[in-house]
């Protein structure tokens, strides 16, 4: 296992299969995609090139990042961008060898620019059907319901878009600030979307501490967390999650650009696996925060000393925490296996 060359790891880790379950679609909008975007408005003359815009994508603070994020949407126009972005963001995952993605939008952000949240899911299924089609990559969405709209209109949009529940759409979850919008208000949303089908996660444990994760599980019902690295707060928190084996999407690159933790050394998660907790490893906005899902990998096993067969269980975590059925992901366990053993002979 360790005899791979250090050389050949970045190799070994680009090519061996994924999956991505922590994944903003808008935040994840490849440089040339946005790039095109930004051109076509002919409004942003200082952005030429992709360099000016990584030089555009790079933060002062948080509230910088924001601002940033904002200016970015602002080129997303029209309902049918969301088939080139999800297009286009699928055939980079599928360039990291990424088999199967959940990817997260938010289409409440666009009401106020009169973008329907019915047009955009639809342009985002006919989007990764056609990558599916061109790249071999399964994917499914989980639509944000965004704090601060507020629950109302979180139901209002649950109500919008139940129908295509299973048909391309098939989770729910909450992100925005969890600080100030703390998830409580949410319990009838989760409750109505459960029953009407849909599969739960929502953002918790990030800005807001151990408290927002036990609210997620307890009162939401969530069956995995997304981020929850503030869990170490508590340590019933952390015998609780351990016990019931509920996955954390784990982001530890955004982690970092956002300062909830100071450097990739602090960071639990090498703990939160060494504990037993089902951690899986995402990328949540890798546009934003100049990072991809293979350099998430990279960076667990050149600073946190994760070994190949841990990468490899980190990978397995990504496919049981997935809301595919059951008989799937046996299959794609499988797949993995096959290809995992390949790659090893490949690479020694
Ligand atoms: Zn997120």
């Amino acid at each position: 296992m360790n005899t791979i060359l250090t050389n050949k790891i970045e190799q070994f880790i680009r090519e061996m299969p994924k999956v991505e379950l922590h994944l903003h679609l808008e935040g994840a909008i490849p440089l040339e995609t946005l790039l095109n975007f930004i051109k076509r408005e002919g409004k942003e003359p200082s952005i030429k090139t992709i360099e000016d815009l990584r030089k555009k994508l790079t933060y002062s603070n948080f509230e910088h990042f924001i601002e940033v994020w904002t200016w970015k949407n602002t080129f997303i126009k029209y309902e049918r961008d969301f088939k080139e972005l999800v297009y286009q963001v699928l055939r980079t995952l599928s360039q990291q060898n990424v088999k199967y993605a959940e990817i997260t939008y938010s289409p409440g952000d666009y009401w106020r620019i009169g973008l329907s949240a019915r047009k955009i899911t639809e342009y985002l299924i006919e989007g990764k059907e056609k990558a599916y089609r061109d790249f071999n990559i399964r994917s499914e969405l989980i639509v944000d319901l965004v704090r601060e709209h507020g629950p109302e209109i979180g139901m209002h949009r649950l109500d919008e878009l139940t129908s295509y529940r299973g048909k391309g759409l098939i989770g729910i979850t909450i992100g925005g600030s969890e600080q100030s919008f703390p998830p409580d208000p949410y319990i009838h949303v989760y409750k109505e979307a459960k029953d009407r089908g849909f599969r739960l996660t929502a953002h918790a444990g990030e800005a807001a501490g151990a408290e927002s994760i036990w609210t997620v599980i307890n009162k939401l019902g969530v069956e995995r967390v997304g981020h929850g690295i503030r869990a170490n707060e508590d340590v019933e928190l952390i015998s609780f999650l351990k016990e019931k084996k509920i996955p954390l999407e784990m982001c530890v690159i955004s982690n970092i650009k956002t300062g909830v933790c100071k450097c990739i050394e602090d960071h639990p998660i090498k703990q939160y696996f060494n504990q037993g907790l089902i951690v899986t490893v995402n990328s949540d906005d890798p546009t934003m925060f100049n990072t991809t899902i293979t350099m998430e990998f990279l960076e667990l096993v050149k600073r946190l000393n994760f070994t190949l067969d841990d990468i490899k269980k980190l990978t397995l975590n990504g496919i049981d925490s997935s809301f595919m059925l059951n008989s799937e992901k046996e299959s794609m366990k499988s797949q993995f296996e096959e290809e995992w053993q390949k790659l090893l002979s490949k690479y020694h």
